[in-house]
């Protein structure tokens, strides 16, 4: 019998991102409760939302559907199908992302032109360092050599040699981790000015955790032995030609964006009855002892609203859930108070064309636009820290194919002087910074926007290190289930947000497997959106 009024149970949701949504239709798939989702946002998604501005669409970070997972990868396609003229039915798709393969097998393809199809993408993406280009992830290979030049390829040797025999010892932050397998000068090189541009802190600062957890498997020492014996192999070999092509990276995405597909789930939740609240946010939680007894959401407008509940379920920020719970313990205040976060911000430039390359390495369409779908800036006298190139994700993203629809993307700090600035301005700021690259000419501009993410990445540094004292709180609660990226504070893709959802789901249904199982998911996982091989983001 349902606590709100002896009918269906209602379970409230809070955050109409992947988590929320995903949670809403499960409900609504395998049992008769009644999810009701508040999303604060005027549009669902959460940061997997496209931003769609005069008929350019934004991806906010380039989100690439892939999922070790068979239930994820079933799922999505079962809301978008494959679009049939990349393969047939049946037919076995090899998909790869960050070193990790996988058999994909689309029972249902569907006509490009039908529109609601995911599409099957192939990745490029390259480090612009010097004012060159360089392969990412970073080869030893002669065009690297080139770009640095001999004197400086043997300094950095050197220095590898040196880190060699000196290790760092102990080995406590990031900066010492990095240096011990690159050598000082790869660091300095390659690693300390990006990551710290992602995190906002110096490397020294960082863990050594961190790197251990997220750059596995990468040596200097290999990727030296596959360049010596590189020299020597046949280019008829096979064996070599097959491994090359199993690392091409290849990835579904939505034709209009990952943003389509939680629209699309959104809609199916209103078919089947569910309900999607956009523009409200959740404002307050009651509880009776470890219960969870109603929220109250408040609107745009001022309008507010008390919910009575069965069970909630939370995608909101730990952070902001533990506040709404008002904690007797110190403890947990302190800690979940000053959780870390960055912060992102995307300024969309539309260009009738770019500068071609000077690098000899590049390839470029006639109007100037590169091949790839994202460019790691790794130049130290501009901020931003990536490039998108929107119209190599899906050419639909972009309303005059003629046009290139770039993506300037920022790391920051709420609050801070680049998240603070005027957007007008902000957009003259980031096509100045493509400019003085040697990328853009200014005048080419056509229209400009900015989106702002708040709380982009959860971070594990700082308070972070006790955040198991917030859990155990949280999890004193017994018919309230906080799932999700920021809803966790993990580091979480969309898949393992996904499969969060539907752990809360099963145990809400029949008591599933257990909250402990929930806060499993992804950790022992070593693939995320940006951190395989060197880029901690
Ligand atoms: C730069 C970048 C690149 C990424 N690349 C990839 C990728 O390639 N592949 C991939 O799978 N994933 C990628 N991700 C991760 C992906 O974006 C997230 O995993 C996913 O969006 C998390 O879904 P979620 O529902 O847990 O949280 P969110 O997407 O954060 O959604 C939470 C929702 O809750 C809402 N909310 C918050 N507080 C309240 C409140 N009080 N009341 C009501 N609503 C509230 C928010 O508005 C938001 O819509 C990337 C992320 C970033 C930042």
């Amino acid at each position: 019998m349902s606590a709100t009024d002896g009918s269906k149970k209602v379970v409230a949701i809070a955050g109409g991102g992947p988590a929320g949504l995903t949670a809403a239709l499960e409900l609504l798939r395998r049992s008769d409760m009644t999810p009701i989702v508040f999303e604060a946002d005027g549009q669902v998604g959460g940061i997997s939302k496209t931003v769609n501005h005069r008929g350019n669409r934004m991806d906010l970070g380039g989100h690439r559907f892939f999922s070790k997972s068979d239930w994820v990868m079933q799922w999505w396609q079962d809301i978008l199908p494959v679009a049939a003229e990349q393969t047939e039915a049946n037919e076995v798709v090899g998909l790869t992302y960050q070193r990790q393969s996988r058999q994909l097998l689309p029972s249902i393809v569907a006509p490009i032109s039908t529109d609601a199809v995911m599409l099957i993408r192939q990745r490029l993406s390259r480090i612009f360092y010097r004012r060159r280009f360089f392969d990412y992830p970073l080869k030893l290979n002669a065009a690297t050599i080139r770009n640095m030049g001999i004197i400086e390829t043997l300094r950095i040797g050197l220095s590898y040699g040196q880190a060699r025999i000196l290790h760092r010892l102990p080995e406590s932050s990031l900066e010492d981790f990095f240096v011990n397998r690159f050598g000082d000068r790869l660091y300095r090189t390659f690693f300390k000015d990006y990551t710290e541009k992602v995190w906002g802190v110096p490397c020294r600062e960082i863990s050594a955790e961190w790197g251990a957890q997220r750059i596995k498997g990468l040596s200097v020492t290999k990727a030296i032995a596959h360049a010596v014996a590189s020299q020597f192999r046949s280019t008829r070999d096979t064996a070599q030609k097959q491994t090359e092509t199993s690392l091409i990276e290849r990835f579904l995405y939505p034709k209009f964006g990952p943003g389509q597909m939680w629209e699309e789930v959104a809609r199916q939740i209103a078919l089947r009855g569910g309900k999607v609240h956009l523009r409200h946010r959740v404002v307050a939680i009651e509880r009776r002892g470890q219960e969870i007894t109603a929220i109250t959401v408040r609107d745009d407008m001022g309008g507010v609203r008390r919910v009575a509940c069965d069970s909630f379920i939370s995608t909101m920020p730990v952070k902001d859930l533990t506040a709404l719970l008002e904690p007797e313990e110190a403890g947990v205040i302190r800690v979940a108070q000053k959780l870390p976060y960055r912060d992102f911000m995307t300024a969309g430039l539309l260009m009738r064309k770019m500068n071609s390359s000077p690098s000899r390495s590049a390839r470029q369409a006639a109007n100037g636009m590169p091949p790839d779908n994202w460019i790691y800036i790794q130049e130290p006298d501009v901020k931003i820290g990536r490039l998108q190139i929107f119209n190599n994700w899906s050419p639909a993203l972009v309303a005059d194919p003629d046009t290139i629809w770039l993506g300037l993307e920022y790391f920051c700090r709420e609050g801070d002087e680049l998240w603070s600035t005027k957007d007008p301005e902000f957009v003259d700021f980031a096509a100045e910074e493509l400019e003085k690259i040697g990328m853009i000419d200014r005048r080419e501009v056509l229209d400009g926007t900015v989106v702002r993410v708040p709380k982009a990445y959860p971070a594990y540094f700082g308070e972070y290190r006790e955040f198991d004292v917030v859990r155990t709180y949280l999890d004193g609660f017994a018919n309230l289930y906080p799932v999700g990226r920021n809803g966790m504070h993990r580091y979480n893709n969309q898949d393992h947000s996904m499969l969060a959802a539907n752990g809360a789901v099963n145990a809400i249904i029949d008591g599933g497997l257990g909250k402990s199982e929930i806060w499993k998911i992804n950790v022992e996982d070593d693939y995320h959106e940006e951190v395989a091989d060197a880029k901690v983001a």
